[in-house]
């Protein structure tokens, strides 16, 4: 299959076409991310591959449809970016990889967790300027904390797991569904408001979706314990991130881990170290003591880009063998 490949990272190629030995699509790669000002590239090309911060709507449907796209292929697990009721009317498929490697993200989270409550990422910077006073690097023990997970699917029921059997933290749950599994460990499902009531750290790992859009805002912020951790490694508007920078310098929010960030599309995935960043929220954001930012990096480990470029184009060699048939849990449809 012809397949345009946007917002390619070296290490995005890199796994490409490592795996594409085994398929021999005839891709092309393109560093900018695919929105209206780009939907142009995609013409001729009946796949298109993209990654979470491309911009797949309405507009962007009607061109690429236009010119010959048949199949959306996501390299990730999230498909808040794509329009999919535009999609289906257009009779374009979408695939995603629905899980690649939760571990790589779970293990990310489990890090941000564990490095702000012990201020590693502080201690870090002081020891490579040969201070090794330890003042003002007194931590908090996660073993008996309350921990909330918002979602419990691949990620989250990691995530969960790993706080409540190997930390030692009492694990209580959100999630539409249930996982049994969770359950017979000991985590105990509650209602999101019961949640943000008794957490002392909210890890959140549901997707991106109407009524998870800003679940963290002043309102439901003002509900949770003083000192409670916000984590995000899911995506960035789950987050009112104006709120939660009020949260953090009232006193009341205690940290912040934050993998994602709401407005994080002309930020990250490259280097603006020569520019200047003007989203005042975000800078501020980073400057905080208690607040461990990074860009969109949870995803990335050798297993799991592996596993997304095998299963991107996998789905790919299906569509086209199978006449627009894809393995059916990997398809997204609006609900
Ligand atoms: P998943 O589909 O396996 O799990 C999502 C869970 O959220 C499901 O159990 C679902 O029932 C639950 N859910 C849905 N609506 C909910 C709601 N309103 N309230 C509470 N729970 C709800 O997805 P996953 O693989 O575990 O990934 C979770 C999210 O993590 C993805 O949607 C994506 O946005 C994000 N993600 C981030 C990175 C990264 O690099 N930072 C990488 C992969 C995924």
């Amino acid at each position: 299959m012809k397949v345009a490949v946007f917002s390619t990272q070296p290490y995005d190629q890199a796994s490409l076409d490592k795996s594409n030995q085994n398929f021999n699509h005839e891709v092309v790669y393109h560093e900018t991310a695919l929105g209206e000002k780009t939907a142009s590239l995609a013409s001729g090309f009946p796949v298109i591959c993209v990654f979470v911060n491309d911009q797949l709507n309405e507009n962007v449907i009607r061109t690429i449809a236009a010119n010959g796209t048949r199949l959306i292929a996501l390299r990730c697990a999230g498909f808040n970016n794509v329009d999919l009721k535009a999609a289906a009317a257009a009779g374009i498929t979408v695939c995603r990889v629905p899980a690649y490697s939760p571990n790589a993200v779970a293990e990310y989270t489990l890090g941000l967790v564990i490095s702000l409550q012990r201020k590693i990422h502080k201690a870090w910077l002081r020891v490579r300027e040969d201070n090794f006073s330890l003042n003002g690097l007194v931590g908090n023990d996660l073993y008996g904390r309350t921990i909330g997970v918002v979602g419990t699917g691949n990620i989250g029921a990691l995530v969960a797991r790993s706080f409540q059997a190997g930390l030692g933290c009492e694990v209580i749950a959100h999630d539409v569904v249930e996982n049994p599994d969770l359950v017979s460990i000991g985590v105990k499902y509650v209602s999101k408001d019961e949640l943000l009531r008794r957490a002392d750290v909210v890890c959140l790992h549901c997707p991106l979706l109407p009524d998870t859009q800003h679940l963290i805002n002043a309102d439901s912020l003002k509900t949770t314990k003083p000192g409670v951790v916000i984590v995000n490694s899911g995506r960035g508007s789950l987050v009112d991130s104006a709120a939660l920078l009020d949260g953090l310098e009232s006193g009341h929010v205690g940290g912040a881990a934050l993998d994602v960030y709401e407005k994080e599309k002309p930020l990250f995935f490259r280097d603006l170290s020569e520019k200047i960043v003007r989203d005042h929220t975000f800078q501020r954001l980073i400057t905080l003591p208690n607040v461990i930012v990074t860009g969109h990096q949870a995803f990335l480990s050798r297993e799991a880009l592996n596993s997304i470029a095998d299963t991107t184009l996998t789905n790919i060699a299906q569509f086209e063998k199978n006449d627009g048939h894809v393995e059916k849990s990997n398809i997204v449809t609006a609900s």
